[in-house]
């Protein structure tokens, strides 16, 4: 079983569709019992088509992706 850091740091490739499917499996359990990560991953999905729509690419800029992960790290660590 996942905890959240794990989970963050897999998000992304998560995301991306390259994570094994094994670690996808773990990844979703996850999310299933823990809202503060599945919420980020319901934001995060709802910001993506957005960036994709601006930049007519598929991902979000690797900046932004970032920017995010970083942030739910110092909210888990204040949790
Ligand atoms: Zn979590």
């Amino acid at each position: 079983m996942f905890n959240c850091k794990d989970s963050i740091d897999k998000l992304l490739e998560y995301l991306d569709g390259e994570v094994a499917p094994d670690v996808k499996h773990h990844l979703e359990q996850h999310f299933k019992g823990c809202s503060p990560c599945e919420e980020f991953l319901k934001q995060y999905r709802e910001t993506a088509p957005l960036c994709r729509k601006a930049l007519l690419r598929a991902r979000m800029p690797r900046e932004v992706a970032d920017r995010l992960t970083s942030f739910l790290r110092d909210a888990l660590r204040k949790a």
